[in-house]
């Protein structure tokens, strides 16, 4: 009876083995035809200032949506990465950055939100060819590689930091901004940091989620907040979802916020409209009052 129990529970683990098996099979065989079948999409999450809620940028996430229906990032990206599709991919993701900045300095000009945030693999930065690749869409879409800020995850920059360190200084010479995502889950030494040709730490959002009652990730928020500060970084907080949170990290003086609190990722047409909502109330609160005149 025991052993047969034993055999069950087998059965059950390899049963739910081979689905996993089975299910990142089909998402590598999938993607690779993702951009060709046009099933690649992004959307745009503004950021805003912590202290007024004008939007100071926005970061474009990849959004993927074969014909069975719609997979998470957090799914598909790491199989991408595995097997390479996340070269191609990438590729077309960072034509799509810099299309969007040229597209909205032409339509808002010196109101345009301040940056693009775009997320880039480890994997791409491996690659010889990225430098000549990006010149070239530079000189496409005649975009500014200044008001586009490269994000990489702190995990990802530190497991090869030479490598990294070579490429993201040449991505900085051409003007690039860089971003180290999910910032506090790796381990960069303070020494590397200061090497490092970074302009923005972006906190994790696992911080971010306890802030208010946690006194842990308190003291961690305020320790990487002065941290970016001592180092003349932009300090942009992920995943905000209330008022305690805002409260919180206002106090720490944290410059930007990124989450639902404020703005969802949206689609390219509604976030359109909201950046011209914003920029309408920047307007409306510069006027002066009635009664001035
Ligand atoms: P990330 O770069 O840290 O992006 C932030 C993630 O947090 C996004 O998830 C966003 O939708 C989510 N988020 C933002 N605010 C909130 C909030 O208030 N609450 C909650 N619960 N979530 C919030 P998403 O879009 O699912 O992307 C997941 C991850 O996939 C990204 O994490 C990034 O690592 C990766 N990813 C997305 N697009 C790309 C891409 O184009 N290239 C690469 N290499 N990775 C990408
Ligand atoms: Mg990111
Ligand atoms: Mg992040
Ligand atoms: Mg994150």
């Amino acid at each position: 009876e025991v052993k047969e129990q034993g055999r069950d529970g087998w059965h059950f683990f390899s049963a739910g083995l081979e689905e996993k098996v089975r299910q990142k099979l089909s998402i590598s065989n999938g993607l690779r035809l993702a951009i060709e079948r046009e099933e690649l999409s992004v959307r745009f999450q503004p950021i805003v200032d912590s202290d007024l809620p004008h939007i100071v940028g926005a970061e474009m996430l990849l959004r993927w949506q074969p014909a069975e229906g719609p997979i998470s990032p957090a799914l598909f990206i790491p199989v991408a990465e595995m097997t390479g599709s996340i070269i191609p991919i990438g590729a077309w993701v960072l034509a799509q950055a810099c299309q969007a900045e040229a597209d909205w300095r032409t339509r808002w000009g010196d109101r345009a939100p301040g940056y693009i945030s775009v997320n880039v693999s480890a994997r791409q930065l491996n690659e010889r060819n990225l430098l000549d690749e990006v010149k070239a869409m530079i000189k496409t879409h005649a975009c500014d590689p200044s008001r586009i800020l490269l994000e990489i995850t702190e995990t990802a920059l530190m497991a090869d930091i030479d490598t990294n360190l070579r490429m993201l200084r040449s991505l900085a010479d051409l003007g690039f901004r860089v971003a180290i995502d999910d910032f506090g889950t790796g381990y960069s030494s303070l020494a590397q940091l200061t090497k490092l040709p970074v302009n923005v730490l972006k906190i994790d959002k696992a911080f971010i989620d306890g802030i208010e009652h946690q006194p842990e990730s308190r003291a961690v928020v305020k320790a990487i907040i002065g941290l970016g500060r001592a180092l003349g970084l932009k300090m942009v907080a992920e995943g905000v979802e209330n008022a305690a949170q805002l409260l919180e990290l206002r106090n720490f003086g944290c410059d930007y916020i990124q989450g639902y609190l404020f703005y969802r990722p949206l689609p390219a047409a509604e976030f359109i409209e909201t950046v011209e909502q914003n920029i309408n109330a920047k307007q409306q609160a510069l006027e002066p009052p009635l009664f001035f005149l």
